[in-house]
């Protein structure tokens, strides 16, 4: 046994390079052609795997029909079972013919019986376990795969769909799993790269793993970026490309500012600020597999292929400064504060975060105030009732004997991040920032200010969360400035 590890632990596939399309790059039969045709271009230069998305909004779809399989609606079942098949059946009609369009329709009915029986399941169960839901849910990824495959097995390259639950191992942590690294390079190195050696083209689904003793697991939404680069690191990639619908990074989301500009080059650390702080085009954990081993990333449009896209790289050329703005609706802003002087704000914030820790709620953004002892922080309002829960029950007594005020809870709020390397030693950068938000007469609630060094986080009122995000774009001048340095 020892040995067979020893073996497939050995030298890396040389030059190998990791694509992942996401749902819009995959949306239709034409999306799929031009990616699988994008694939095949590179196949011919070097060693290639893929990782897809589902297709656009299919995601959405499965999780809608679970919840309304719980709640019985059967008829809402059905007719969301059949639009689903309806899809991909429509493509596989455009993509293939023949025997491998049999092949292909028998594959896709297969796949949607097995969503099926879930949802009929939890139909019978009136709830929606987290295993079966990610059970449930990466059937979009498996049948994209599908797809691509027999479509580029149609164009003459040799190409595999591969569930990822095969290949990446993860926690337990159903829903948000995080990858065990040693164990997915085993299975990667067994399972993926045999395929690559013999010129086979692994199409891996995005999303999903398994935890060590075969539960299905999902990485969280938007989470094929992540899978794509836990491949790379599994396998010791050359690079990621990652085809989405836009041009690259960008100085803002264009569906907020008009005038956004591709950003060439930025830092992993920039790249994941971003991320972090809102930026879809990207999932948070993408980077941190990719860090230690410097492997590069691209962001690139699939629809425009020919353009360079962003390279996320160790160090960049652009001089320092703010660089992008981002934001976040859906955001929730809890304060604490002690009713006693008693009560130490210190040892209240740690039991708090104590608490928190025990949920998988993130906090966003933290600030406090000396002065009133009290702290306050920023969390998705998806995650606001575990959140609170959790504290409630650990903080109950000091509640309960008027120690601590009622938790407050503002949900009319939203994030908008200033992100860019040497930031911190741009003198009245900030003032210029919150001048441009109040001058739009858009309230600043809270600052959340040095926790890291490229990053100026800002909660403002929810209706003004746009309004101040081009503004600030506009006064930092970060589109001319992205252009500038492209030249
Ligand atoms: P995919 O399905 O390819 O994973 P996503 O929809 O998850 O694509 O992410 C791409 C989207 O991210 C873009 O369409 C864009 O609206 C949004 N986005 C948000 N912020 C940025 C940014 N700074 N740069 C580029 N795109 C951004
Ligand atoms: N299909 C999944 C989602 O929509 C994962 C992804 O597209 O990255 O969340
Ligand atoms: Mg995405």
């Amino acid at each position: 046994m020892a040995g067979s590890i020893k073996e497939v632990r050995g030298e890396a596939v040389k030059d190998l390079l990791i694509m992942k399309f996401g749902g819009t790059s995959m949306g239709s039969a034409d999306r799929i052609k031009i990616a699988a045709r994008l694939s095949r271009e590179q196949l011919e230069q070097r060693p290639v795997a893929v990782v897809v998305s589902a297709m656009s909004k299919v995601t959405d779809g499965l999780l809608d029909t679970l919840r309304r399989a719980e709640a019985g609606d059967m008829e809402a079942v059905n007719k969301n079972l059949e639009a689903l098949a309806e899809r991909h059946l429509v493509a596989c009609g455009e993509l293939l013919s023949g025997p491998a369009l049999d092949e292909a329709v028998k594959g896709v009915e297969e796949l949607v019986a097995e969503f099926s029986r879930i949802s009929h399941g939890i139909r019978m169960l009136g709830e929606r376990p987290p295993r079966s839901v990610d059970e449930a849910v990466a059937i979009g990824e498996r049948l994209s795969a599908l797809l691509m495959a027999a479509y580029l097995d149609k164009k003459g390259v040799r190409a595999k769909a591969v569930n990822a639950k095969e290949v990446i191992v993860t926690d337990s942590v159903f829903g948000n799993a995080t990858p065990i690294m040693d164990r997915t390079r085993d299975k990667a190195q067994r399972v993926l790269r045999p395929l690559i050696e013999d010129g086979i083209l692994p199409v891996v689904t995005g999303f999903n793993g398994a935890t060590a003793d075969g539960r299905p697991t999902t990485l969280g939404r938007g989470g094929s970026d992540f899978s794509a680069s836990i491949l790379a690191a599994a396998l010791d990639a050359s690079e990621l490309w990652i085809w989405t619908d836009v041009d690259g990074i960008m100085t803002a989301d264009p569906r907020i500012v008009p005038d956004p500009a591709v950003l060439a080059e930025v830092t992993y650390r920039e790249a994941a600020e971003l991320a972090y702080n809102g930026a879809k085009v990207l999932h948070p954990r993408t980077l941190a597999p990719l860090v230690e081993r410097e492997i590069p990333v691209w962001s690139k449009n699939s629809f425009a292929p020919e353009k360079p896209g962003t390279k996320i790289v160790p160090e960049v050329q652009a001089p320092p400064g703010p660089r992008a703005v981002t934001s976040m609706a859906g955001v929730a802003l809890v304060s604490l504060e002690p009713d006693s002087a008693e009560v130490s704000g210190t040892r209240l914030m740690g039991r708090a975060l104590d608490a928190l820790s025990t949920t998988s709620a993130e906090v966003l953004a933290l600030t406090s105030s000396s002065y009133r002892q009290s702290f306050t922080f920023l969390v998705r309002k998806d995650e606001l009732p575990r959140a609170i829960e959790a504290i409630e029950a650990a903080l109950s007594l000091e509640l309960a004997h008027g120690y601590l005020k009622p938790i407050e809870v503002d949900d009319n709020v939203g994030l908008l991040a200033v992100v860019g390397e040497g930031m911190r030693g741009a003198p009245g950068l900030a003032g210029r920032i919150f001048t441009a938000i109040s001058r739009e007469k858009v309230n600043i609630i809270a600052i959340a200010q040095g926790s890291s060094e490229l990053t100026i986080a800002i909660v403002v009122a929810r209706d003004g969360l746009e309004k101040a995000v081009r503004a600030v774009h506009a006064e930092c001048r970060m589109g001319e400035l992205a252009r500038y340095n492209q030249k």
